[in-house]
């Protein structure tokens, strides 16, 4: 079965390991047909957005999408794509796998995370006020006459809503996740004692929710507690559930336990789009240099074979990259290597073909 697939390769390093996980799928021998488009600094210079329309509608014809790193314009007042393609298509489930590689040094011999983070509301909804700004000024005066708290004149401010509804669709799908996978533990992540209203929402609709899946066992745990875990002893945490922004650093820290953001994949799910991309950001560090780490990407492009039902060529990119980091001949920097982002794609693509 040929699937149509939208390709943004970003901005900074995106276009490179974009062009690498390509060839890795076209070497399993799924047919896919690329449907490329544009978006980011490029989009912003040639049209005038880095998000223009043509790139939302390709995703909701494709209904998958695969895109690299987009960097958010400073100063130009666009928030950023990688948010606005997540609210505009309600891709409200972030779902990052961290899991060790034999032949990559770490500090912890047998992590195998899977952060699921919660992507449309919490402080990552886009509800800013400027310091100094008149609509600042009158949220101090409502929160003064409705609170009693008196925010600071030079303050900005930050609004942080969770909802129900937001909640119970997050909790049901990586519930629903650690079911399939065969996944033993759900730790629901919150600071519910000091947020009541806000992740005091999240955890309480997610003890309601877990009712409904009795064969998989879910816990809470505050979030700061989690963060010791996390550096303590990582292989005693399986699922994370999480609100957008503790998702967000959980996601980051998980993936410096296994190896960095060179070999951390993700997936961001709605019930009707599915848009994969790397943890990582654009890099502009190394930028067109090739020697960015394609590893994430390739690993974001075997989550994508999955969905697609592809699971036996999802299953050969796993284990070509299992086996090449386990071999340690062709790496790129990041992990210790000389190889380059192409030289690394080309070894996965000729074992996983
Ligand atoms: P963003 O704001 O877009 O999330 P960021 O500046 O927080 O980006 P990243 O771009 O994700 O961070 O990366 C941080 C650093 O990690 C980079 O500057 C780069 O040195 C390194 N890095 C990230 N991804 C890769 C990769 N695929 N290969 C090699 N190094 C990487």
């Amino acid at each position: 079965m040929r699937h149509r697939v939208t390709l943004i390769p970003g901005d900074g390093i995106g276009p490179e390991v974009a062009e690498a996980a390509r060839l890795v799928v076209d070497a399993t021998g799924v047919a896919i047909d690329w449907d490329i488009q544009i978006a980011g600094a490029q989009a912003l210079e040639r049209e005038g957005t880095p998000l223009p329309d043509r790139v939302l509608e390709a995703v909701r014809r494709s209904r998958t999408a695969i895109k690299g790193p987009i960097t958010t314009p400073v100063g130009t007042g666009f928030r950023s794509v990688n948010v606005a393609l997540r609210q505009e298509l309600d891709l409200f489930a972030a779902i990052r796998p961290a899991r060790r590689y034999a032949g990559l040094p770490t500090r912890h011999p047998s992590v195998d995370l899977v952060t699921i983070r919660e992507n449309t509301e919490d402080l990552y909804r886009g509800i800013e006020f400027e310091r100094g700004a008149p609509d600042t000024a009158r949220l101090r005066e409502v929160v003064f006459d409705i609170a009693g708290y008196r925010i600071a004149e030079d303050a900005g401010v930050t609004v942080k809503p969770i909802s129900i509804t937001g909640t119970r669709r997050v909790v049901r799908a990586g519930l629903d996740f650690a079911r399939r996978n065969g996944r033993r533990l759900v730790t629901v992540g919150h600071k519910a004692n000091i947020m009541p209203f806000s992740d005091g929402v999240f955890l309480a609709t997610a003890m309601e929710v877990a009712e409904e899946f009795p064969e998989v066992e879910v816990r809470d745990m505050h979030i700061d507690e989690m963060a010791m875990w996390l550096a303590l002893e990582p292989e005693t945490l399986d699922v994370l559930l999480l609100p957008n922004l503790y998702g967000d650093i959980v996601s980051d820290i998980s993936a410096g336990l296994v190896g960095g953001l060179g070999v951390a994949p993700g997936a961001n799910l709605g019930w009707e789009y599915a848009v994969f991309e790397p943890v990582h950001g654009s890099a502009p560090d190394i930028a067109g240099r090739g020697v960015a780490d394609p590893i994430a990407m390739i690993l974001t492009a075997a989550m994508m074979l999955r969905h697609l039902a592809e699971t036996d060529a999802a299953d050969r990119v796993e284990a070509a990259v299992s086996r090449l980091l386990e071999e340690g001949r062709t790496l790129t920097p990041d992990l210790g290597g000389f190889a380059g982002t192409m030289d690394v794609a080309g070894a996965v693509a000729n074992l996983a073909g």
